[in-house]
């Protein structure tokens, strides 16, 4: 329950919200309270001097010999209040005059302007001391203020803030939670739906109530994720669809000989022989076939270990013209290698070989007989690169763009006319982008006219 986002923020909401609003009470309180006693306080001391002004008063009128015990008594007498008392005492402690039948608070607590607070009979009282002199003698008058009215206002608004405080923070927190439940409802709508993709229905997407706000924000992100997955998806499944579509060629070609060369009890060696021939030559293909989705796939998953070590770039290139040169002589073309040497670079040799295989197998495969396929090795201050030009039949300027998909062949018939062992299945030139690109290079095609194409590989130093 506590781990609910709901729960937890509805918690912290009314924590603080319970200290902001026990502080602000404490400070009203207690303001209250403090206005209250210095207002008690003030008429207190008021009343005291008023009394004193008229006692003197009283003592103005004399005539005769100064009789000040009974100037205060008839001053007293004219001065009746329901809540104020009066009591005057002689410098001895003798009552002198009173207007209720109070005890006085003796002893040290006595003193001219002090406060006293004080119980008497079980009532509580505010005594104001007030020291004066009457007719050459020394008066101590007390005036009293009963507490219980304002002990019972203090008790009223203590009780009004403690009943207050836990309805303000109820109603608070059941509002808060209504509201961070509302607030949360996208969220719950989210998981819902988020629950119910799955590979099969990866098109579907999650609802955005409102795209600028942070849930908005959020389910945006999350529904472009899943753009990206179904894209994926979507290539993963065109993958195998393609991949299970060149390898049925190859395999209905070999059963379809299978079945023909065991068809007729007797043949001849010779036509034993061409049929081996053509077995042997289509496995070869599903082989590189196979060897070539082993790669890309090993390449998508990120498993793909290469093992990058100082090699020289001319001299692998080097290599893989030797290897084609069989296929070259035996289509009459001419094969050469020109340019800078010493290539130093890091790279995967294996992986590189293939690279330039790839491209020279296709330079020879494409060209026309008795033509001619020259690479050139080229080294700036910034990069290595090697051009491969072929005077082949060239791409079309529309397909030009295409060629580095995956199974994409420019015309499917054409290959397949001119089929040889190697003849691939339209993934040398995304292996060969593959391999360029974990090198931190490209390869491109520069050009491509009816008279020869020429591709480029870069690495930057
Ligand atoms: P494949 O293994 O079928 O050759 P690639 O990915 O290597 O597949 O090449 C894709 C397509 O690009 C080829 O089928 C071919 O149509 C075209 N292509 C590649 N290189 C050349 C070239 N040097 N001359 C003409 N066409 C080419």
């Amino acid at each position: 329950m506590f781990s609910s986002i709901r729960v937890k923020l509805t918690l912290w909401y009314t924590v603080v919200l319970t200290l902001v609003i026990v502080a602000f009470s404490a400070l009203i309180y207690f303001s209250v309270v403090r206005v209250l006693r210095a207002e008690t306080d003030a008429n207190l001391s008021e009343m005291a001097n008023n009394f004193v002004v008229a006692a003197n008063a009283e003592q103005g009128d004399e005539e005769t010999m100064p009789q000040p015990a009974e100037n205060i008594s008839e001053a007293l007498d004219g001065f009746r209040f329901r809540d104020y008392q009066f009591v005057v005492v002689s410098y001895f402690g003798t009552v002198i005059a009173k207007t209720a039948d109070y005890d006085v608070p003796g002893g040290a607590k006595s003193r001219d302007g002090a406060f006293i607070d004080y119980t008497f009979n079980g009532e509580q009282y505010r005594v104001f001391d007030r020291s004066f002199r009457e007719g050459g003698q020394g008066f101590h008058l007390y005036a009293f203020y009963p507490l219980s009215d304002r002990i019972a206002l203090e008790s009223r608004l203590q009780t009004a803030v403690l009943v207050a405080i836990p309805i303000a923070l109820l109603f608070a927190g059941l509002g808060g939670y209504f509201l961070v439940r509302r607030s949360l409802r996208p969220v719950q709508k989210m998981s819902e739906q988020a629950n119910k993709i799955t590979s099969r229905n990866l098109h579907e997407r999650l609802p955005v109530a409102n795209a600028n706000d942070e849930l908005g924000t959020l389910a945006t992100a999350f529904n472009e994720l899943l753009d990206r997955l179904d894209k994926s998806f979507e290539q993963q499944r065109r993958f195998m669809a393609d991949a299970s579509h060149e390898l049925r060629t190859p395999l209905a070609i070999v059963r379809g000989e299978a079945e023909v060369a065991l068809s007729k009890d007797d043949r001849s060696t010779a036509e034993y022989r061409e049929s081996l021939n053509i077995l042997h030559d289509e496995s070869k293909r599903v082989t590189k076939i196979v060897e070539d989705l082993f790669t890309l796939a090993r390449a998508d998953a990120g498993q793909f270990h290469s093992s990058f070590a100082p090699v020289y770039l001319d001299e692998i290139g080097g290599e893989a013209v030797r290897s084609m040169r069989v296929l070259a002589d035996q289509r009459n073309i001419n094969l050469s290698i020109t340019g800078a040497t010493g290539m130093s670079f890091r790279g995967d040799e294996s992986l590189l070989r293939r690279l330039f295989l790839n491209l020279l197998d296709n330079a020879v495969k494409y060209s026309r007989p008795g033509g001619k396929v020259s690479v050139v090795c080229l080294s700036t201050d910034a990069n290595l690169q090697i051009n491969i030009t072929d005077c082949g039949i060239g791409i079309p300027p529309e397909e030009q763009g295409k060629i580095f998909e995956r199974f994409y062949r420019v015309d499917k018939a054409r290959g397949r006319a001119d089929e040889t062992a190697t003849s691939g299945a339209g993934l040398g030139l995304s292996i060969s982008r593959w391999i360029a690109e974990i090198h931190n290079g490209d390869v491109a095609l520069v050009s491509s006219t009816e008279s020869g194409s020429l591709f480029s590989v870069t690495f930057p130093r």
